[in-house]
């Protein structure tokens, strides 16, 4: 077959699964725990929703969405991040009326970025979204929470880097600031970062190439421009997870590449990773919902990103997670038994036993073969004559003994053995 799927985009196989559920399950536990609930958006969105939620001039937005023109002529985008849709389901559903809101997601995202180390076209982020508050408790709690997780996932060398933006007005501050840096040097900054210097020039924060990098290492900086409120929001995040025992260290170079961070922002790196080393990152946007046309509500969010909080785990090696086992096969000798296996069958499933059967016409040796194989616990045989009596045989694969059952009794039995 000459099909192959897309370039960036990877099937996760039965072998990956189990521990990507484990993963899954272990964040619903937690977040539910801590009064989340589940929200599932679209994967598709209007475009504009992405250009105004993230802006225009960051490199989601420029470069990497998956844009389309459907059949009717709109514009629609695969969702390259959570946080927008959420917004606007927030605003769309009227969740606002419950007050403070808290949810979770989880499932692919799109981007088209160079496929490399840690980054696929479609990956996945497993996110929060607190909304409806501008407490530094939200920020405190949601970054705690995702701490308990990675704890339950055995990870341990993950580093928390906190920063803080301030709010729209220390923004605008230091973006006024940093023209009057930058606009003497524009010969000297990447063709990008000419049109964000008009456009957009905090974005010439998170620029890649190393020319711009190195003349904005010594360029005003958010937290010369925090004000009294901001200054004091993030001394008290940071004084909170110190006293809850969670480490972090401040990032003064820090930005997030997306328009509606304000005040606290984190990144969480691993050492397991190399160039592309976050594994989690968020913040506040207290100013998004009121952008959007809603009633101003501060709100806190993050998101982790699956592929690469697998890279940390397998880095760490401390995250075993079993797989299920098949307790019980079941052979047949003849087509004239196999209805009446297949009934057996479901009755062990609904009794909790695991339990596969053979429906091929195929000798009773490369049936045991296949059992063996399976490293079943127990082998269950239909036979013609014994299923005249209403009898299986059942063999405990540990010890090779087998007995003639009655077939009432075998659920009883296989329990009696597991
Ligand atoms: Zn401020
Ligand atoms: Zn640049």
């Amino acid at each position: 077959m000459n099909i192959h799927s897309i370039k960036g985009m990877r099937d996760i196989l039965p072998a990956e699964t189990r521990l990507w559920q484990f993963i899954e399950s272990a964040a619903r536990d937690i977040f539910e725990k801590f009064g989340y609930r589940e929200i599932r958006t679209p994967i598709l969105e209007e475009t504009s929703l992405f250009q105004k939620g993230i802006g225009e001039g960051t490199d989601i937005v420029n470069k990497e969405m998956y844009t389309f023109v459907d059949r009717g002529k709109r514009s629609l985008t695969m969702r390259p991040e959570g946080t927008a849709p959420i917004a606007r389901s927030y605003l769309e559903n009227n969740l606002a009326q419950d007050g403070f809101v808290s949810l979770y997601y989880m499932g692919p995202m799109f981007r088209s970025e160079r496929p490399q180390k840690g980054r696929s076209r479609q990956f996945h982020q497993i996110g929060i979204e607190a909304i409806g508050s501008s407490s530094p408790y939200v920020d405190t709690s949601a970054i705690q929470m995702m701490v308990y997780l990675f704890r339950r996932l055995n990870l341990k060398d993950f580093k928390i880097k906190l920063c803080s933006l301030g709010c729209a007005d220390d923004k605008q501050k230091l973006a006024a600031e940093l023209r009057k840096y930058l606009s003497p040097e524009k010969n000297r900054l990447c063709d990008d970062c000419k049109v964000r210097l008009e456009k957009n020039i905090l974005r010439t924060l998170d620029c890649k190439v190393d020319s711009c990098r190195a003349l904005l290492r010594n360029s005003p900086k958010a937290r010369d421009f925090l004000c009294n409120s901001c200054r004091s929001h993030y001394s008290t995040v940071k004084k909170m997870l110190g006293e809850m025992g969670t480490g972090y260290v401040e990032d003064v170079n820090m930005v997030r590449g997306l328009d509606y961070y304000t005040n606290t922002v984190f990144e969480v790196t691993h050492p397991g990773l190399g160039a592309q080393d976050a594994i989690a990152a968020g913040g506040r946007y207290d100013d998004l919902i009121k952008d959007f046309g809603g009633k101003a509500a501060g709100a806190f969010g993050f998101a982790i990103g699956v592929e690469r909080l697998l890279m940390a785990i397998s880095a760490e090696g401390n995250l075993v997670v079993p797989d299920n086992k098949t307790d019980v096969y079941i052979a047949t000798t003849s087509e004239n038994v196999r209805l009446e296996a297949l009934k057996a069958s479901t009755m062990l499933i609904e009794e909790g036993i695991c339990c596969e059967m053979n429906f091929e016409e195929r000798s009773l040796k490369s049936q045991m073969r296949q059992a063996g194989k399976k490293n079943v616990l127990f082998t269950v045989i239909f036979g013609d004559e014994e299923l005249k009596r209403n009898e299986v045989v059942l063999r405990d694969m540990r010890t090779g003994e087998q007995a003639n059952i009655k077939l009432d009794e075998l659920a009883q039995k296989i329990k009696g053995g597991i």
